[in-house]
Order: C-alpha cells, then structure tokens, then sequence
C-alpha cells in the first residue's frame, strides 16, 4: 500500500516537476529572449547615436574646401592688423632659419603639453653637422601645470642645471662662449624680440596665472640665476618653429612646421612684406616666421556637434582653442568618451548604473583610443581590455565594441581631414597648393569673392613648382597610424596631382634640436 502510495506520489511529483521544469525553462527562454531583445535594442539605439553623430563630423571634399580657403583668408586677416582674426599670426623674429654653417655647442629646453625636454647639441658646421646630441625628457608634475609662476619656472631650471652638470667631454665650449640656449615654450607669446616675450593665455591644461602676461624668458632666466649659473637665453621658440628651424637645417624646401601631439599649431615662412601689421623694419632676409596659433582657428564650415560645445564648456579655456579641441591629442579621446556616455545613458551599453570613471571628463586618454582603433584582432579584445582597464566594465559584446571602434574612427577621422585642410590652407596662402600657375606673380585677391582664386601675391621663388615640405613633430601623428593616414589620404584629395610636390615629413623632436640650432644662429658669441 505504502508503496503503490509512493509510487503514485512520486509520479505525481514527477509530473509536477516536470511542469516546473518546462515552466523553468520557458521562463528563462523568455529571459533570454528578452535580453536579447534588449541588447538588440540598446544596439540599435547606439547605432542611432553613432549615425547622427558621424553624419555631423562629416568632412566631404567640398567642406574641406571650405576650411582650406576660410584658413587662407583668416591667415590673411590675422597678418593685416592685431585681432583681425582668430588666427593671431604672431611674428617671431626669426628673420632667418639655420642652414648647416652652425658650430658650437648649443642646450635647448622644451616645454611642451605633457612632457619637458632638455638637450644639448655639438653642431661641426657644414661639413660635421650634427656631431653629438643628447637629451633626456622628464614628465612635468601635473601639480605644477596649476601651480605658480615661480614653481613652474624653477622645476624648468632645476632640470637644465642638472643636466648641464652631468656634460659628457665630447662637448666642448669654445674658451669664451657662454653656454646658450634655445628655449621651446609651446604656448601663444608675444614675442618682443627673439629671445623675450610675454605669455597670452595658457592652453592644453595649464593654467599657472601670475605667469600670463610675463616675460616667460626673464622668469626662466632668473630661475637659472637663481641656481647659481649663468646662460643666457639665445631664442625664445615656438615648438612649431622649432620644428620648421630643425627641418630646414638639413631641407632647404622645408616652409612649414607643424605640430600634432598634446595640442596643435603651425608656423610657416612669410614674406616679410605681406606681414602689414609688422612695424618693424623689413628683415634682410625678407622673410619672417609666422606662428599662427591655428589651434585658435575657427571656421563656421567646422563640423560642430554637441560633444564639442560640452567639452568646450568644460575646458580650462572655453570659447578658445576651438580647432585644437578638433584636433589634438588632449582631446580626441575625451571626444569618444563624450559619445560613449550618451550611448552608456540612453541605449545602456555598458549596463546600469553608467560606469562612475565614464562620466569623468578626460578619462580616456587618446593613445588608449588609439589602441582601440588600430585593435584588428576578430573578437576585438583590446577593446575589451581597455574598457576594462581604464572603466572596469566587464563583458561588452562584439557588436558593441565594434560600436566603441566605429566611434574612435569617426573622432580620428574627422580630426586628420581637418589637419589637412589647415596644411593646404597654408599652402595656398603661399601659392604651393598646385593652383597657381608656375613662376606666374599673382596679385592678391582677397577682395574678390571667388575664394578659389585666393592667393597673396607670390613671389617666383615660391611658385617654381618645386617641393615643399613640411616638417612635423608630435606624439599623435607619430603614434597614431590611422590617424597619419587619413591625413595623407586628405591632402591627396585636396591637392589631386599637386601632392606629388608637397612631402610631410617627421621631424622627430624637431622641436628641441631646431631651438638649439636657432640659438646657435641668434648666438651672442658667434663661432667662425
Ligand atoms: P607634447 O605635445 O606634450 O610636446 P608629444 O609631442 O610627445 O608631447 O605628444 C604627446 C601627445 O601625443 C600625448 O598627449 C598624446 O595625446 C599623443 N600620443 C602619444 N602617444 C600616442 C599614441 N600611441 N596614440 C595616439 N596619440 C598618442
Ligand atoms: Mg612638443
């Protein structure tokens, strides 16, 4: 009895589990089904995201065009009065560039966005050239990017003189000269004379305030002074001309310097003559290097999009800087970022609640976008791993990664045509674009409308149709290939068959051996 009892019980059960396990089952099909539905649909929201945003970075040919002339005419306008355009065109004093006569021995310090740099260079003239060179490169402390003025200027000295102390025999001083260096500050001076100058503004993430305003070369001259050691300050230097004086040591086509890295900016050779705010008299040479600050450029043909105007708005200087914050390498990667939170906060691509570290302005740094964009393995694991990494988040699928992939590309992209279309704007304005008619003098045409016909008038040498180079320096156009590329690939498209005679070369740390050089050439004790 008891048995035909369990027997009929445990069927019953058997039964009753067997409806809760079919019940089980179709419950957690119907989860499944669900999350799939919710990812399908959080992936699809996300690739609303990324459609509207990569339709409003979009850079076609024709509006490329338009940055190019609008950077030609705001070229233009910057040289014909202070403040007569965004593009403060700043003449530099350097009025000539070395050509390989230098001899001696020279020290270079450079102050860029993210790292300092101190050099030293043996220079054996024409036909020794670059006999030795050395140099080492320290982090800048960020406490000290918004620090005081005597701060700042002190580390700088701090370093040099540790330096200097620790020269090797195989540098040598002539009996007599003093040691003298080019100093590399790449932020927007005023210069007064080659080696003196007074600071803007700050960008790329300083903000040291009793500096602006200053006369950047006597604060580091006190600071040495104030260790007890004497040099003097032969040239005060943009890292841009910097990097233009170091390409055109051993180029003679070099005509532009450029930096991509931290920030961005160019300089490039003028005619003297075209500067007319210059009240100067004319330079022998008849030529004068312009440091144009374009990372201040600003167009209404930039494609503008709402991550813009928020990191604009958060930046150390809103409404400035508004071409850099397009650009450079302090901001690219807050750019993907800005598109990942909306993706994290409306299509929850990264779970809920929203990673904390994502919503923290510049978490992502632009050599781990880098890293992400240029990830071709199947599955994409070094997205995964950076998103892991740098915001804990765990388990992203592939199609979202792809997702985080297609954002860094449109931010790249985007980024590097506009690069180009600063380069070819320069080169029109000094008719080596391709356009003008070889050796042909064209008057200037700013007055007329058609911006196609832009040029200043040209001197022949400038149009024989032979190559122009331009030298660049900086982290992200050395690291960030796809980036390099799409710049190239730009210029191409700009420039049709002309880009055969316009070479882009890096000039690796141009920047700190072309201030030694100009040192060299602005030296007070000139060796023959
Ligand atoms: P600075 O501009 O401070 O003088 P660099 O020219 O060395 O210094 O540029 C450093 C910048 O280059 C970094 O701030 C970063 O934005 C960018 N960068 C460095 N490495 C990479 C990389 N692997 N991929 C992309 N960008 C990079
Ligand atoms: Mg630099």
């Amino acid at each position: 009895m008891a048995d035909a009892f369990k027997a009929r019980y445990s069927s019953g059960a058997q039964i009753r589990t067997g409806k809760i396990r079919s019940a089980a089952a179709c419950a957690a099909a119907a989860v499944i089904v669900s999350r799939r539905l919710k990812v399908r649909s959080q992936k699809c929201t996300a690739r609303k995201i990324l459609l509207e945003f990569q339709e409003a970075c979009y850079t076609p040919l024709a509006r490329l065009r338009q940055v190019v002339d609008a950077m030609a005419v705001e070229m233009h306008a910057g040289l014909v009065s202070e403040g007569g355009s965004k593009l403060k065109m700043l003449p530099t004093y350097i009025d000539r560039l070395p050509d390989g006569h230098e001899r001696g021995l020279y020290y270079a310090v450079d102050l860029g966005g993210t790292n300092f740099r101190v050099l030293r260079v043996q220079l054996g003239g024409l036909e020794g050239r670059v006999i030795k060179q050395e140099y080492e490169e320290v982090a800048i402390p960020p406490e000290l990017m918004l620090g005081t003025s005597e701060q700042l200027f002190d580390f700088i000295a701090k370093e040099l003189v540790s330096f200097v102390a620790r020269e090797g025999q195989d540098f040598r001083l002539h009996a007599g000269q003093n040691r003298e260096i080019g100093f590399t500050f790449s932020f927007p001076v005023k210069q007064t004379a080659v080696n003196s100058g007074t600071l803007l503004q700050w960008t790329k993430g300083f903000k040291v305030n009793d500096a602006v305003g200053e006369d950047v070369v006597a604060a580091l001259q006190r600071g040495i002074e104030r260790r007890g050691y004497k040099m003097r300050i032969a040239a005060l230097v943009n890292d841009t001309v910097g990097t233009l004086a170091g390409g055109r040591y051993w180029n003679n086509d070099v005509m532009i310097g450029v930096i991509l890295g931290t920030g961005t900016n160019a300089c490039y050779v003028e005619r003297a003559e075209a500067v007319s705010k210059w009240a100067g008299d004319i330079p022998k040479s008849g030529e004068m290097v312009i440091n144009m600050e374009w990372g201040n450029f600003w167009s209404s043909h930039l494609p503008r999009t709402y991550v813009d105007e928020s990191l604009d708005n958060e930046s150390l200087n809103p409404g400035e800087y508004g071409f850099e914050k397009m650009i450079s390498g302090m901001y690219l990667g807050d750019c993907v970022r800005r598109v990942l939170v909306r993706m994290a906060q409306e299509a929850c691509i990264f779970g809920t609640p929203v990673p904390h570290k994502l919503l923290e302005a510049f978490s992502l740094m632009t050599p781990d976008m880098s890293k992400m964009h240029h990830d071709d393995s199947s599955d994409l694991k070094v997205v995964a791993e950076v998103l892991k990494r740098v915001y804990g988040i765990q388990n992203t699928t592939v199609g979202i990664r792809k997702i985080v992939v297609a954002v860094c590309d449109t931010v790249c992209q985007r980024g590097a045509r506009l690069a180009a279309a600063g380069i070819v704007g320069i080169l029109k304005k000094i008719g080596r674009d391709g356009s003008a008619a070889n050796g042909v003098i064209k008057r200037n045409t700013f007055e007329q409308s058609d911006m196609n016909g832009f040029h200043d008038e040209v001197p022949v040498h400038y149009t024989s149709g032979g190559r122009t180079v331009v030298a660049m320096d900086g982290g992200l156009y050395e690291h960030y290939t796809k980036f390099r590329n799409y710049m190239q690939e730009a210029v191409v498209e700009l420039l049709g068959e002309g880009s055969k005679n316009v070479v882009i070369e890096l000039s690796k740390d141009g920047s700190g051996i072309g201030a030694a050089l100009l040192a060299a050439s602005h030296a007070e004790y000139v060796i023959s």
